[in-house]
């Protein structure tokens, strides 16, 4: 890691306090400077930040200094509590439709891992769940996705509905639900266009596409290394699409996680899965507790 854990930086503003009985306002608040800075330069949103320490001071201050536990140790528990609480406590499955299919639509900005990530949660259903996913190929402004797709179609043997180019996306998706229905398929991933900015021509065609197929879930698709610039979509998009739960996707490099604290924070909506690789098999639930020991380092 480039930076210093944050653990590390709470026991180094703590080690003064060994031998005093009860952690005071002034000591808490040396500390908060430190949870602070570390939680900045994880990328976690500042007004994120300023939520959270309040809610880890209040319940600091006051804290007895145990025999067993030096007060770092105590306050570093305290804030492994917080965060893994902002991060949503449980791990929160996929929503799942009480009869076939169940549809999952994806959304997010261009090079997120949409694409990627219909692959890899299609070949995790079809592994733990015997799924018989069909994957539509919406993303139709960049003709190398509807090729991206069919190959990692190929690759996990699962079918790709296509129409190539030049048909909206709208009526790809009708077609391709009608198919589904046909071949009694029991998910169906929609994968759909991103741009590489927000913009009213990309939300409105989700917002059609949402309209028509009715999805079981509306993931939002974020990249995990965009730090602060991750809020801003996740915040847009869920505005805009209402979605239902957040993948985050990148995780496999030296980024602290921060950008899954303040999404989750930002937006309310549960992170369901994390994307760690460019492998097909580089996705991991979600586990909030997890994720917290990763941001505390
Ligand atoms: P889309 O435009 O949202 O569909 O994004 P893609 O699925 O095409 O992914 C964009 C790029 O990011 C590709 O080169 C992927 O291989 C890469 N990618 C996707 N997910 C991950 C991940 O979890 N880790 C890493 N390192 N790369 C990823």
């Amino acid at each position: 890691m480039a930076f210093e854990s944050l653990t590390d930086r709470l026991q180094g503003a703590m080690s003064k306090l060994r031998r005093k009985g009860k952690v005071s306002e002034a000591d808490v608040k040396e500390m908060m400077r430190e949870i602070r800075l570390a939680l900045l330069e994880a990328d976690v949103n500042f007004k994120v930040v300023k939520d959270f320490t309040k809610r880890v001071s209040d319940r600091a201050v006051g804290v007895e200094v145990l025999e067993s536990l030096s007060p770092a140790q105590q306050i570093v528990k305290i804030v492994d509590e917080e965060l893994t609480a902002t991060l949503g406590t449980e791990t929160v499955p996929l929503n799942k439709s009480p009869k076939i299919p169940t549809i999952i639509m994806m959304s997010g900005l261009q090079g997120a891992g949409k694409t990627t990530i219909v692959g890899k949660l299609a070949k995790h259903l079809m592994k733990t769940e015997n799924a018989r996913p069909l994957l539509i190929a919406g993303d139709v402004y960049r003709p190398a996705a509807i090729e991206q797709l069919k190959v990692l179609g190929q690759q996990i043997d699962a079918p790709v509905f296509d129409m190539g180019t030049d048909v909206s996306p709208v009526e790809i998706v009708r077609q391709g639900l009608a198919q589904a229905a046909e071949n009694k398929n029991d998910y169906v991933f929609i994968d759909t266009a991103g741009r590489l900015h927000i913009d009213e021509a990309l939300m409105d065609e989700l917002k059609q596409i949402k309209e028509l197929a009715n999805p079981d879930e509306t993931l939002l698709v974020v990249d995990g290394m965009t730090g602060q610039d991750a809020v801003t979509v996740a915040e847009s998009f869920n505005e805009q699409l209402d979605i239902s739960g957040v993948i985050v996707t990148k995780l496999d490099g030296d980024t602290r996680g921060g950008a899954a604290l303040s999404i989750r924070a930002v937006t309310g909506k549960p992170i369901k899965f994390v994307g760690t690789g460019e492998k097909l098999t580089d996705l991991e639930v979600f586990h909030p507790d997890r994720m917290s020991s990763r941001i505390l380092g």
